[in-house]
């Protein structure tokens, strides 16, 4: 694929220039893969009704087409389109999701509509729909005039972008066009919320918290989290345990103490240092000099620990900055399971393979 390498395009992210979206709207409706910025992560997009555009996403990602992808409007009025249903025939929690978390980084499962290919959805007869909160986003998808499938803008299994330059770094030589938006503000996927299911059940946490669609709903929604589910099948599809990982061996030390947590993780800094290993620390702003003092060489702060919407925003750039200083070992901490805790939580156990280190008995540790 000796594809030209991809031209990053800069847009004032509140207020895009129209006569930039429209000339690349006209480029996804023609079937070209367009990466722009959403405001979980940047996406990766293509026409959902084209099947040939879609199947673009997939080669670009290098992604299974087991993998289903999430289909993004820019108004409600594209909903019937894609689901082949009015709101009305829909579930009723929709409407009233719609109304208190549309625009925003929730992800609904939805009935798979005749206008969108089987292959977006993996051939399931569902389908994963959202409405991003991105001005450039929005003002893009409106462009296109079509509704637009668009994963995390990365290599499979690689850590998600949320910059445009993070993803010229992964697809830079696979693509004709990247928005440049400046970066993403939530950080973290959207959460995906099954509501074919009564209770609607949480499939993926993510930038919209479980407490605020319990609100939203009037009724908790339910949500288990992964080390607790037994079988692959209570996950969403693609759902991989490795996922985002970094190149170096991440360590993450969880429990329900949290501070416990981290003072393991400084304590295992200063062994990893002491044998003679680069150790990098993804730390809370709190800790990070102690993580120092401690002898890492690296240190990426992720914002106050008690604040899980800035870890989030700041949690993938981080994982690429320690791969970027070249380090063996990456230590961290847990976070508590509210809010956006619960995404930070989800995606650091996934880049560590699904192995994390019980703080009460570290000697039970992979390596
Ligand atoms: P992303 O890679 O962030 O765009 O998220 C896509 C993920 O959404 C997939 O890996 C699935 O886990 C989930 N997903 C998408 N569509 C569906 C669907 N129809 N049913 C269940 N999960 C879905
Ligand atoms: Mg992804």
């Amino acid at each position: 694929m000796a594809e030209p390498k991809a031209t990053i395009v800069p847009v004032d992210p509140a207020t895009p220039d129209p006569a930039v979206l429209a000339r690349l709207g006209a480029a996804l409706r023609a079937g070209a893969l367009v990466a722009f910025p959403t405001e979980t992560v940047y996406g990766l997009g293509a026409d959902a009704t084209n099947p040939a555009a879609v199947a673009g996403i997939f080669a670009a990602k290098d992604r299974p087409s087991s993998d289903p992808l999430i289909v993004h409007l820019a108004d409600l009025a594209q909903l019937p389109a894609v689901t082949g249903r009015t709101l009305a025939e829909l579930p009723p929690a929709v409407a009233r999701l719609a109304a208190a978390c549309w625009p925003g980084p929730l992800t609904l499962i939805l009935p798979r509509g005749p206008a969108i290919p089987a292959s977006v959805a993996a051939g399931l007869a569902t389908v994963g729909v959202r409405l991003p909160a991105h001005p450039v986003a929005r003002a893009l998808i409106q462009a296109a005039g079509v509704p637009v499938a668009a994963p995390s803008a990365n290599r499979f299994g690689h850590t998600s972008p949320t910059t445009a330059q993070h993803v010229f770094a992964d697809l830079g030589e696979r693509i004709p066009w990247i928005i440049d938006g400046g970066p993403s503000l939530v950080g973290v996927e959207s959460t995906i919320l099954d509501v074919t299911q009564s209770p609607p059940r949480v499939l993926r946490p993510g930038g919209i918290s479980v407490e605020v669609l319990g609100a939203a709903l009037g009724e908790p929604v339910a949500f288990q989290e992964r080390a607790a589910v037994a079988d692959d099948a209570a996950q969403a599809p693609g759902m991989l345990l490795s996922h985002y990982a970094p190149r170096a061996r991440l360590l993450v030390f969880d429990g329900d103490d949290v501070a416990a947590t981290w003072a393991r993780a400084i304590a295992e800094a200063h062994e990893l240092a002491a044998q003679g290993q680069r150790v990098g620390a993804l730390a809370p702003d709190d800790l990070a000099a102690d993580f120092a003092a401690a002898g890492a060489v690296a240190v990426a702060r992720l914002g106050a620990l008690t604040d899980p919407a800035a870890v989030a925003r700041h949690l993938f750039a981080a994982l690429r900055q320690l791969d970027d200083a070249g380090v063996d070992s990456i230590v961290t901490g847990s976070f508590a399971r509210a809010g956006l805790g619960l995404a930070v939580r989800d995606r650091l156990w996934r880049a560590a393979g699904g192995v994390v280190i019980p703080v009460e008995d570290a000697t039970e540790r992979e390596a």
